[in-house]
C-alpha cells in the first residue's frame, strides 16, 4: 500500500511585492484501491480549513472537499487516476461556501479485477471566483469602499491602479497610501479576518523582501477579500475569524516586506483558481466625493 500525503503551504509567487491572501494549502495524496486503508482517509490534519476527504466506495473512492472555515474558498482539485475511471460532480476549479463537505469527484475501477492507482491534489484559496476585471469593472460596483485609514487623515497615493512600479499582474488594481509607520489602518469595507502576519521586522527595495510583507486580510460578504500590507511589526490589531466593521481601526501601518518607503498597499482580490487570484477596481466614497480611480500624487481624505 502507499498511502502519502505531503503538504506545503504556498507563498504565491504571482505577487510581485508581497505574500498572498488567505494562505493557500497544497497536498497530494496517492492511493491504490486494493490497499488495504481504512474507510476513510483524510488527506490531511484536523488543524486545516479545507481539506479532501477519501471514502471508499465499493471498488471505486469518493472524494469529498470538505470547507471547515467560516468563509468560501476556492479550490482547484486534480486527479489522476490508473486503470480508474474519474467522474466529476463538480469542476476542477469551483467555490466551496463557508463549513459545507461537497462530493467532488469519483474513481471507479475500470477492470475490477486489476490493480487501480489513482492520486489526487489539491490547492485552495480565500474567496470566490469573479469574473476578470479587463474592462475594469468592479465585481460588485454598488458597492462604495471608505479609504482604509482613519476618518478626517489624507494620504497621497504613491502609486494607483496600473502602477509602473509593481502594479501589474495580479496588483493591477491595488492601491499604495504614503503614510509614516505608526499611522492607524482601518477597515474599508465590512467583513471576516481571514488571514494576518505580523511577525516581520524586514523590508526594503529588493525583490527578496517580497515574502516579509506583515498583512491582514478581510473577506467580503460578496467573496472577494481585500489586503492591507506593510503593516508594523506586531501591528495588527485583530484575530483570524474576528468579525470587522467599516471604519474600525485594525492594524498600525509601517515598512515590511518589499516597499521602497513606508506605506499601506491595498487590494481587493478574488480567486481565478486554487493557485492564483486577480485584483478588482473598487469605488471610494471620500471627503472629495466619489473616487473610480485614484490618482498617484493626488490626496484623498477618508470620510
Ligand atoms: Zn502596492
Amino acid at each position: 500500500m502507499q498511502f502519502g500525503v505531503e503538504r506545503n503551504v504556498v507563498n504565491l509567487p504571482v505577487h510581485k511585492s508581497y505574500s498572498f491572501a488567505g494562505r493557500g494549502a497544497f497536498a497530494a495524496v496517492l492511493m491504490s484501491f486494493l490497499a488495504s486503508v481504512s474507510a476513510v482517509e483524510s488527506s490531511r490534519g484536523d488543524d486545516e480549513f479545507v481539506r479532501v476527504r477519501q471514502v471508499r466506495s465499493g471498488s471505486g473512492v469518493r472524494l469529498f472537499v470538505e470547507n471547515r472555515a467560516l468563509w468560501d474558498v476556492t479550490v482547484t482539485l486534480k486527479v489522476l487516476a490508473r486503470n480508474g475511471r474519474i467522474s466529476r460532480l463538480k469542476p476542477e476549479t469551483a467555490t466551496y461556501p463557508a463549513r459545507s463537505e461537497t462530493e467532488a469527484a469519483r474513481v471507479a475501477a475500470d477492470d475490477p479485477s486489476k490493480r487501480c492507482k489513482w492520486r489526487c491534489r489539491f490547492e485552495w484559496m480565500v474567496g470566490r471566483m469573479r469574473g476578470p476585471s479587463r474592462n475594469g469593472a468592479p465585481p460588485d460596483d454598488k458597492v462604495l469602499y471608505r479609504l482604509p485609514f482613519a476618518a478626517g487623515r489624507s494620504y497621497r497615493v504613491a502609486q494607483g491602479y496600473n502602477g509602473k512600479r509593481t502594479h501589474e499582474g495580479r496588483d493591477r488594481y491595488a492601491v499604495d497610501f504614503a503614510m509614516r509607520k505608526g499611522t492607524s489602518v482601518c477597515v474599508a469595507r465590512a467583513g471576516v479576518v481571514v488571514d494576518l502576519e505580523e511577525s516581520s521586522k524586514t523590508g526594503g527595495s529588493d525583490k527578496k523582501f517580497r515574502r516579509r510583507s506583515n498583512y491582514v486580510c478581510i473577506a467580503h460578504d460578496d467573496g472577494t477579500v481585500a489586503e492591507y500590507h506593510h503593516l508594523h511589526y506586531d501591528g495588527v490589531l485583530v484575530e483570524v475569524g474576528q468579525r470587522v466593521e467599516a471604519g474600525q481601526r485594525i492594524a498600525i501601518s509601517g515598512n515590511t516586506g518589499y516597499s521602497t518607503g513606508p506605506h499601506l498597499h491595498f487590494g481587493v482580490y478574488s480567486a481565478v483558481s486554487g493557485r492564483r487570484s486577480q485584483s478588482h477596481p473598487v469605488t471610494f466614497t471620500t471627503a472629495e466625493g466619489i473616487v473610480r480611480e485614484p490618482v498617484k500624487g493626488q490626496t484623498y481624505t477618508a470620510k
